[in-house]
């Protein structure tokens, strides 16, 4: 599985720039410049046909951002990276690419508050249509899936409700019926799981989270793992035909993502550069942190419930443990009595901080369902089951005793 010794951290850490740095620098350069000049006509042609693989234009591409590309296609394994300016934009461009008018996407209610809202709202007045299925039932998968499905998505870990389900019964189930899997892994990085062992063909990271190592900037990533017959696709068909399993990345970098401008700035590609060279060591940290934080709040009488997949007594130990060995995430889920006890209860702590976000260097919480699903409506609250007593903890880099001294001190709080 996952151990480190894969993990080539070595060789991400070494990987230099394609062409060496005039001055020798040991940091990637940021090409902070829109435009790349040529010295004639026909080696701008050239260019512009993507024959001598040079930049013209930085939202088509620039040579940090590819730096940055080809640091993440070392840590995965992907054969084509590509990056982009949000996780959103990553999930947005990815359905761009294969959804049409008359499509569906099978998936879950079990979303990020965005991608639900992508899928519910602003794909849908596109024509294209959301099925949701219990991703936990692949029976259930089973029944959505028609002829006109584009692809089944799910989030590896689902935030907030942290279930988990089986990657490699669901794509034997999609590849049985013609489908590609594409999956939000945003939660556990490649050190810890890898997407091709399990049969995801297009895996979404919101490089925010992770990699851009302490909050520093908004990101996103798109990986092909070219595993995927782009001919079984309708609306790829004939671009497959001619180009292969590279059908994907072609249709996806070739029009869609230079069309929509979602672009990865050199500065962001530098810092999530930089990020990526830590992230193996944060990573198990805030992992370790959290899985004593969540051991910790079990034994308080206060909290009602701690969903976290590294608890022997998790509901997903052992699935969890399968796809992620002993490091799911840094993001626990507990319940307090109410709304009212989990508000006073953020109000007072003084270490952990009110902020939304994901794997920051600093711990963060949040109540999800006054915040990220406050503007759904009634109805739509009771499709994606965010209850009104749960906080979300992003655990962070802090001596963990502080932490749980933190917790303590606002939950047993007296006037
Ligand atoms: C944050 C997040 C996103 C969206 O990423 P942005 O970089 O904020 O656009 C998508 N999926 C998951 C699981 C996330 O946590």
């Amino acid at each position: 599985m996952t151990d480190k010794a894969k993990f080539p951290q070595t060789e991400i850490i070494r990987k230099q720039f394609p062409q060496k740095d005039v001055h020798g620098a040991i940091s990637m350069p940021v090409y902070s410049s829109a435009a790349f000049e040529f010295d004639t006509a026909e080696e701008m042609e050239d260019a512009f046909l993507g024959k001598n693989g040079k930049h013209t234009y930085t939202r088509i591409s620039n040579p940090t951002v590819e730096a940055f590309e080809s640091r993440v296609q070392t840590a995965s394994g992907a054969p084509h990276v590509m990056a982009v300016a949000s996780g959103m934009a990553a999930i947005s461009n990815v359905f761009l690419t294969i959804a049409y008018s008359g499509s569906n996407i099978v998936t879950s209610t079990h979303l990020f508050g965005n991608t639900f809202s992508l899928f519910l709202f602003t794909l849908k007045e596109f024509g294209v249509e959301v099925r949701f299925c219990n991703m936990l039932d692949v029976e259930s998968v089973e029944k959505q899936i028609d002829e006109n499905t584009c692809g089944v998505f799910t989030e590896i870990i689902t935030n907030p409700h942290i279930e988990v389900a089986d990657l490699s019964a669901l794509s034997a189930l999609a590849h049985k019926k013609g489908v590609p899997l594409i999956a939000d892994s945003t939660i556990v990085p490649w050190n810890f799981f890898k997407a091709a062992d399990f049969g995801i063909d297009i895996e979404i990271v919101s490089s925010t989270k992770y990699i851009s190592g302490g909050a520093t900037s908004i990101g996103g990533l798109i990986l092909d793992y070219q595993t995927y017959d782009w001919e079984q696709s309708k609306k790829l068909h004939n671009l497959a035909k001619m180009t292969g399993k590279r059908a994907f990345q072609v249709k996806l970098r070739g029009e869609i993502a230079r069309n929509m401008g979602a672009t990865m700035s050199p500065q962001v590609a530098q810092l999530q550069s930089l990020g990526l060279e830590t992230l193996d060591l944060r990573f198990r940290q805030e992992a370790q942190s959290c899985l004593e934080l969540a051991k910790f709040l079990k034994t308080l009488p206060e909290v009602q419930q701690v969903n976290y997949n590294g608890l022997t007594d998790d509901p997903f130990y052992a699935i969890s443990k399968k796809q992620f060995g002993d490091y799911p995430g840094a993001m626990l889920t507990f319940s307090l009595k109410d709304k009212a006890t989990c508000f006073a209860f953020i109000n007072r702590l003084n270490i952990i901080r009110r902020a939304t976000n994901l794997f920051d260097n600093k711990s963060l919480i949040i109540h999800p369902e006054s915040t990220i699903y406050g503007t759904l409506s009634p109805e739509y609250k009771k499709m994606v089951e965010v209850p009104d007593n749960m906080l979300r903890l992003s655990v962070g880099l802090e001596n963990p005793e502080d932490l749980k001294a933190d917790i303590l001190q606002s939950l047993r709080f007296q006037v």
